[in-house]
């Protein structure tokens, strides 16, 4: 947590050429066509590290005990983050289609790219900016 108070999950953006499963040499990154997750397949992954320097938005982590990576799987379509949100009634996540084209890529951001422009909107620009810098 960058500003205490503002916490977001990081979701993968699911890049339209998939740059993690690109550069990963074992072949433990499968893209899940329905839903267009990327699955890792654990006994594959030899946590060499190659997904997340090719992640635009550092999503891919490594387990806090065992030997493999871990990315947002997009919960087989139904993501528990953007059901939280709503339930809670802050309404912040929502699930958006996903189009063809768009440039996913570009949509993959780092945690502290999303913290900050979470924390300009919820405590606005002066205040973020000065915690911030
Ligand atoms: S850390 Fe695992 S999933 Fe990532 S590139 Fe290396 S082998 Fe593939
Ligand atoms: S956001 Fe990162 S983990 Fe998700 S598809 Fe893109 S490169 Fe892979
Ligand atoms: S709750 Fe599911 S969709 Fe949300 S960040 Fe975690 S794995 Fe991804």
């Amino acid at each position: 947590m960058i500003i205490p108070g503002v916490e977001i999950p990081h979701l993968c953006f699911q890049c339209t050429n998939y740059p993690c499963v690109e550069a990963c040499p074992s072949g433990a990154l499968q893209v899940d066509r329905n839903t267009g997750a990327v699955n890792v397949v654990a006994s594959e992954c030899t946590a060499c590290g190659l997904c997340i320097k090719a992640c635009p938005g550092n999503v891919p982590h490594l387990h806090p005990e065992e030997n493999h990576i871990i990315i947002c799987d997009f919960c087989d379509g139904t993501p528990k983050c953007v059901e939280v949100c709503r339930e809670g009634r802050w309404n912040t996540l929502a699930l958006v289609p996903r189009e063809r084209e768009a440039p996913h890529k570009t949509l993959a951001k780092t945690p502290q790219q999303l913290t900050r422009e979470v924390a300009r909107r919820i405590l606005g620009a002066r205040i973020a900016k000065e915690i911030l810098d």
